[in-house]
């Protein structure tokens, strides 16, 4: 066996796009990246989408677009990937952490305006594991204190927030996705904006491409500092192509919860995230609590030499060596350490099989029984 907590499904359909694709005479910078964009956008319910080269640099631009500069705030969760933070600093700007609901791992929205100050800019809520944050109160705060809200939705496609889908921005001014292969749909590496402001849609085209306009002719002037964050036309046929098996895909992953929820919902030494009312979770992650960091650590040693490879989705961003060395300090967000001290992301996508899935099942079973 070597089952890992994630993994992308490639068919023989997406294989011939991008052959198809890569005969076609684009490369790059050609109609394939338009067509994605605008299949995305109607996807999620979005006026418009810019694809760019990751879930990164869709964060960084992001913040750009939206003025981010030095000395301001921006406000996020300590329990997601560190990008969601980096965004901030790459602008000369504070990344300030908010504690999270234990239960969940989403931001605690009752933490946040205790941190809001006069330099705070941005919020960037993150969907963790594919859950929507408590969006309606986080748009009160942003509304409350003139702030922007960025959705780092790259576990979140395919989720729906009431009767809003995420992506649609009716609750934020962008949301933005990535494609790297553990993601719902992959272009290798990729990521996506979207938004509903054709200011901001033109700024992050711009941005996209070194902040130059075309003007006539052989005239293109750069009109402020972009990069060069474009995707290519291959990948973004690879990604509209894996669009179209979106809905597979999600409720292929919501079978494999479904029947995780069932089969360990019983065990009494186990801790499962329940889906909240009026959420749709598209499950990027499946995230078992075990009572301690030590039975944890043990679980996962017992799973990987049986061929199960698990993770931990995450260690809280301020813990990491680096953002130590700026000075954040241990016991910042005390749920959020005890949450991570507990987790363990256990197999979850769309090609794992029923068997693969009942041995995984199995193997946790017999850990808890003995342990
Ligand atoms: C994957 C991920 C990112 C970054 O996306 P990349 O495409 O890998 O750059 C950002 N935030 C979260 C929560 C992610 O899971």
């Amino acid at each position: 066996m070597n089952i890992g907590y994630g993994k992308q499904t490639i068919g023989k359909d997406d294989l011939n796009e991008v052959e198809r694709v890569l005969g076609s005479g684009f490369l790059t910078c050609g109609p394939e990246v338009k067509n994605f964009e605008d299949k995305f956008s109607k996807e999620v319910g979005s006026k418009y989408a810019v694809a760019v080269s990751s879930g990164t640099a869709a964060l960084h631009l992001a913040c750009i677009a939206l003025g981010l500069r030095e000395g301001d705030e921006l406000i996020t969760s300590p329990m997601t990937f560190a990008a969601s933070a980096n965004c901030a600093l790459y602008c000369g700007a504070k990344p300030v952490f908010i504690d999270v609901d234990e239960k969940t791992g989403l931001i605690d929205e009752n933490k946040i305006e205790e941190k809001i100050s006069e330099k705070t800019k941005i919020i960037i809520p993150v969907h963790y594991g594919g859950m929507p944050c408590n969006l309606e109160k986080i748009k009160s705060l942003a509304d409350k204190y003139n702030l922007r809200i960025v959705e780092d939705a790259c576990h979140a496609l395919g989720a729906e927030y009431k009767k809003s889908k995420i992506g649609d921005c009716f609750y934020s001014d962008m949301a933005v996705f990535s494609f790297h292969p553990v993601k719902h749909i992959t272009t290798g590496e990729g990521g996506m904006i979207t938004t509903n402001s054709k200011e901001l849609y033109e700024k992050l085209l711009r941005l996209r491409s070194h902040g130059i306009e075309k003007k006539e002719d052989w005239k293109q002037e750069m009109v402020e500092l972009g990069y060069n964050y474009r995707i290519t036309d291959f990948q973004c046929a690879l990604g509209s192509n894996q669009l179209n098996n979106l809905k597979n895909f999600i409720s292929k992953r919501r079978e494999i919860a479904k029947k995780y929820d069932e089969e360990l919902g019983i065990e009494s030494k186990l801790e499962l995230i329940k889906e909240k009312e009026n959420l749709f979770n598209p499950y990027h992650l499946y995230v078992i609590k075990l009572q301690n960091s030590e039975l944890r650590k043990r679980l996962y040693d017992f799973l990987k030499e049986k061929g199960i490879f698990c993770q931990v989705h995450y260690i809280p961003v301020y813990l990491h060596p680096y953002y130590q060395s700026l000075g954040y300090k241990k016991g910042l967000c005390s749920s959020a350490e005890n949450f991570y001290e507990k987790i363990l992301s256990i197999p979850v996508y769309p090609l794992l099989k029923e068997e693969e899935q009942t041995f995984v099942i199995e193997k946790i079973k017999e850990f808890l029984k003995n342990n």
